[in-house]
């Protein structure tokens, strides 16, 4: 028990619950036991840290230090024998305990402990039921090409591993367990193979079962939600299995029919555009779009028509063009 869990934080006695948590951040960053391994000081300073943020980040805590001191804190502490002075606390909006989803923003792996958190509400440990695991929920950020054909990639993340110190069960001796505060659970990072199949579209979910929390006393662990985050491309786009590409062409190409070179996903593509192209007509090139649940998409070329890219320069081009109109406009 600190003798003041002020001067533990650092922060004035009229310091906000946003500059509480603030200092207990930063001092918990510093001390954590997994940046400080085998360092019993660092232990100690990271368990008063918290013990402090403990008191100040709940206000009716908070506000029985303030009037009683450390006295206001023991188990069974009755304001009223203490003085007829004694309230709950009144300062504004409760800022929750200090539970180990502020650890886990801490360092920035997003918030692992999802639903089985569980808070660290009083002062006496108590061992844990078996507890499912928590659900994960991450992002992966892939490229256009690998999210069309799929990919198998590794990749590391934090997960809420059962604590070693105390084999998952939150307690040590008599006491809350100080390696994982007495949640039972620590951030270690592991890593992972997956498989993306390929067509995967951004959004896509793919659960990984059990690759979530380590789940308490026995209980199965969560599972990992990876939702699929698909870069653009600089010129494909995707209409679910369909791809789809651009070409320009110069209007006697568009007359005639030619082959326009378009970027797919193997690179310039030769594709035969056939004769008489009429502005907004998109071709469209069977099974060259992209594979998904075993069906394959189209491949859908849009052909813009520019006159710049076959201009008429010199007299007899112009001469032959006339000749062509005329031709035409008699049938
Ligand atoms: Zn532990």
């Amino acid at each position: 028990m600190p003798l003041d869990p002020y001067k533990t934080l650092g922060v004035s006695r009229t310091a906000t619950a946003d500059e509480i948590k603030k200092a207990y951040r930063k001092l918990a960053r510093s001390y954590h036991p997994d940046h400080n391994p085998d360092n019993a000081a660092a232990e100690e300073k990271f368990k008063a840290v918290s013990t402090a943020y403990e008191i100040l980040s709940d206000d009716d805590k908070r506000a029985r230090f303030d009037k009683f001191g450390v006295a206001g804190l023991q188990d069974g502490f009755d304001p009223r024998a203490a003085g007829p002075t004694a309230r709950p606390g009144t300062r504004g909006a409760a800022s929750g305990g200090a539970d180990l989803k502020d650890l886990f923003d801490l360092f920035g792996a997003g918030s692992p402990f999802g639903g089985a958190g569980g808070g660290f509400g009083g002062f006496a440990p108590r061992p844990k039921g078996p507890t499912p695991g928590s659900q994960l929920d991450l992002k992966i950020r892939i490229r256009f090409d690998q999210a069309a054909r799929g990919l198998t990639t590794k990749f590391q993340y934090e997960r809420p591993t059962a604590c070693p110190a105390c084999s998952g069960r939150g307690i040590s001796g008599n006491a809350a367990c100080s390696r994982c505060r007495g949640q039972g659970l620590i951030a270690e990072s592991k890593s992972l193979s997956v498989n993306i199949p390929s067509g995967a579209d951004n959004g896509d979910k793919l659960r990984i079962k059990g690759k979530g929390g380590d789940g308490i006393g026995g209980a199965a662990a969560g599972d990992l939600m990876l939702e699929v985050q698909v870069e653009p491309h600089r010129t494909l786009r995707r209409d679910g299995i369909s791809l789809i590409t651009s070409a320009t062409i110069g209007p006697i190409d568009a007359l005639l029919g030619c082959d326009a070179s378009v970027e797919t996903l193997d690179g310039l593509t030769p594709v035969p555009i056939p004769p008489g192209h009429s502005a907004g007509h998109r071709v469209r090139v069977a099974g060259k779009g992209v594979t998904r649940g075993g069906k394959t998409g189209d491949l859908l070329v849009e052909v813009t028509v520019d006159a710049s890219r076959q201009p008429l320069l010199d007299l007899e081009a112009r001469a032959l063009a006339e000749k062509l109109r005329d031709l035409v406009a008699k049938r």
